[in-house]
């Protein structure tokens, strides 16, 4: 494979490929993440934010990376990817505000993409047969009107041919406890009652897919509560960002 660090440079192939297929839309006339204008045949993204980008390269890594470790001890997983890594004041973070509160679900879709071109080498990820975006509060996906991590999911999909499974998860009654909590508290705090739906066909190997991750603990919760369930399946964890 070719270098990666090659690729992420400004004029790079692979983000000549993602300008031509999103020029064309919400904002041809300005930078997708941070609006700067740009001029008539640039791309949607523009070279300050390119060159910023932080690549984590994590598909080239031989050893464990970053994110395997922050699992380490805690959570059986098979595989794990982040594409970039998150540091506050940097694109990912323009990137990200973009995604969620700018109603610019195209960003995950050709995130997403750039994911799965990435894994597509790599051998834990070979055998995934659904991608499980991390649920959002249904209140967040109306006033966004999406949930960014199914997104970045459905960019996935376009290029894996592995579908999307939003019906997989299943949120339990709140106990009493958390009814008492503030409404969006309750919702940060069910992770943990989260349950499988029974589906005709067990998936034998799921990705969780996140926008971010940064302590863990909400990917923490939920690879508990399917392994409670169902410990037979295995579950890899894809973010497309990673706090450093
Ligand atoms: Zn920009």
């Amino acid at each position: 494979m070719k270098s990666q660090i090659e690729k992420s440079n400004f004029g790079s192939k692979t983000w000549l490929e993602i300008r031509r297929s999103i020029s064309h839309l919400i904002y041809p006339d300005h930078c997708l993440i941070c609006e700067l204008e740009l001029l008539k045949d640039a791309s949607a993204i523009c070279s300050f934010c390119e060159a910023e980008m932080h690549f984590t390269h994590f598909e080239k890594y031989t050893e464990p990376t970053e994110l395997d470790k922050l699992f380490w001890g805690r959570i059986k997983i098979t595989g794990t990817f982040a594409l970039l890594f998150f540091e506050k004041g940097k694109s990912t973070q323009k990137i990200l505000h973009a995604l969620k509160y700018k109603s610019n679900p195209v960003v995950g879709v050709e995130f997403g993409e750039e994911i799965a071109k990435r894994i597509k080498s790599m051998n834990q990820f070979n055998d995934l047969d659904a991608l499980i975006p991390v649920p959002i509060h249904p209140k967040k996906a109306f006033i966004r009107g999406y949930n960014q991590s199914e997104q970045i999911a459905k960019g996935m999909a376009n290029v894996l041919a592995i579908p999307v499974d939003t019906h997989f998860l299943k949120k339990q009654e709140h106990t009493e406890s958390q009814t008492k909590r503030g409404r969006f508290d309750r919702w940060d705090n069910v992770a943990d009652n989260f349950v499988l739906r029974k589906q005709f066909k067990k998936p034998k190997h799921i990705a969780i897919i996140d926008d971010v991750i940064t302590t863990g603990a909400t990917i923490e919760a939920l690879v508990r509560s399917i392994h409670k369930n169902y410990p037979e399946i295995r579950v890899s964890i894809i973010s497309l960002a990673l706090t450093k």
